[in-house]
């Protein structure tokens, strides 16, 4: 049966890989980004900054009465705004913090009640190995997705009776334009790595996948890192 899927940040990189991964499936995708673009086959597509709690209860409302409730979340969009914490501005810090956990929990207070209503649901926040591994310059960035287990965590327990779960993939260190600004410092990373290579688009897609299926349906306030090794026993 065909699915309402929402994903946030689904222009490019990981969200425009999710996004796919369920239009394959026959699913309905919602995709959400600031320039409105998205991959070929999407039921719609919505330009909308998660940082703005209007925009998106606007734009949820257009999604459900389109599409009927939302049986399936990505909160994934995300930014960097890098730099060391002494010399991080007030705006580097409020400008990934808003899009990266703001922007996630007004998608997911706003896809809440249908789910509640129609007794299921998936969210799935998209994290990062980064606040399990701390990385220089980006105490933003980190502190913002540390801030998604605590949400996924707390609304896991609030909805885990009316059978929606809640998880957080964190990935590590994925070919993406968001990676590709790195330059010479993406060496360095990918010499971390165990497994000796960054990870596709496609590799989360997958898991994401995975987490919105039905045999993951007894999965929920759980951290899947999908990172070659990098972060393990972090
Ligand atoms: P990209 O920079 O390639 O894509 C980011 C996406 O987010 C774009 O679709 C962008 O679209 C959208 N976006 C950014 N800001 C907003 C906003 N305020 N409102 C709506 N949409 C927005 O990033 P990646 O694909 O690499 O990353 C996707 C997610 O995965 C992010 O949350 C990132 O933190 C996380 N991640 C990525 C890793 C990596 O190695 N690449 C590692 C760990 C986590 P537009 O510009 O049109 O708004």
């Amino acid at each position: 049966m065909s699915r309402h899927v929402i994903v946030t940040g689904a222009s490019r990189g990981i969200g425009a890989a999710v996004a796919q991964f369920f239009i394959s499936e026959g699913d309905a995708v919602v995709a959400l980004s600031r320039s409105g673009s998205a991959p070929q086959g999407c039921a719609m597509s919505l330009a909308v900054d998660v940082a703005s709690s209007e925009s998106v209860n606007e734009a949820v409302k257009t999604a459900v009465a389109a599409n009927g409730p939302v049986d399936v979340l990505i909160a994934n969009a995300g930014i960097t705004r890098d730099g060391l914490a002494m010399r991080m501005s007030d705006e580097q810090w409020r400008a990934v913090l808003g899009t990266n956990l703001d922007g996630a929990f007004y998608c997911a207070r706003a896809v809440i009640p249908s789910m509640i209503r129609a007794r299921s649901g998936r969210i799935i926040f998209m994290g990062s190995v980064s606040p399990f591994y701390g990385v220089p310059g980006q105490a933003n960035y980190a502190a913002a997705k540390a801030g998604l287990v605590g949400l996924a965590r707390s609304l896991a327990r609030e909805v885990a009776s009316r059978s929606i779960t809640v998880n957080v993939v964190a990935p590590g260190f994925i070919e993406t334009e968001m990676t590709a600004e790195l330059g010479s410092t993406s060496d360095e990373m990918t010499a971390l790595i165990p497994m000796g290579h960054m990870g596709s688009v496609a590799d989360i897609a997958g898991v994401v996948g995975f987490l919105a299926s039905n045999p993951a349906s007894y999965i929920t306030g759980q951290v899947l890192a999908v990172d070659g090794g990098l972060a393990m026993g972090l």
